[in-house]
């Protein structure tokens, strides 16, 4: 697994300036099973989140199909392996799961989807983690989410 810190620090330093404002986000993920961030952060002034998520690659989804979904770190492990089960229709999400913050719907090469979200349910304080529930992917598609001062 690689890591790049001074990709993230520059990420992280871009998103208080980002074009779209600061409650924009937008993350892409390719044929490659891999986000382009692994890391994502949002001031705490910002009372809804809006998420793109971009599929660059070509490949359809039932083969390297992505989603973005937000759980509490602790949570991500159970909520990926709880997921498998319920398929690709549900998009690898136990139906009705609390868990679940936040998910875009399962995309394959050349799709996207924009979800917006309430943050008001998000703590201070508490680690909070994006991944994609595809199976196996969670692995290397994962990052960390977090509200800034
Ligand atoms: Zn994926």
């Amino acid at each position: 697994m690689r890591f790049t810190p001074l990709v993230v620090a520059a990420s992280l330093l871009a998103a208080g300036s980002a074009i779209a404002g600061p409650c924009d986000l937008e993350i892409e993920s390719n044929d490659a099973m891999k986000f382009n961030k692994d890391s994502l952060a949002v001031p705490a002034s910002c009372k809804k989140v809006t998420l793109k998520l971009v599929h660059t690659g070509k490949m359809p989804k039932v083969a390297m199909g992505h989603n973005w979904v937000l759980v509490k770190t602790a949570d991500m492990q159970a909520v990926a392996t709880d997921g498998i089960p319920a398929g690709a229709d549900k998009g690898y999400l136990k139906p009705g799961d609390a868990r679940v913050l936040a998910a875009t719907k399962l995309i394959g090469g050349g799709e996207s989807d924009t979800i917006s979200f309430d943050t008001t349910k998000l703590k201070a304080g508490e680690a909070y983690s994006f991944f994609c529930s595809f199976p196996g992917h969670v692995g290397l598609m994962k990052g960390t989410f977090a509200l800034t001062k």
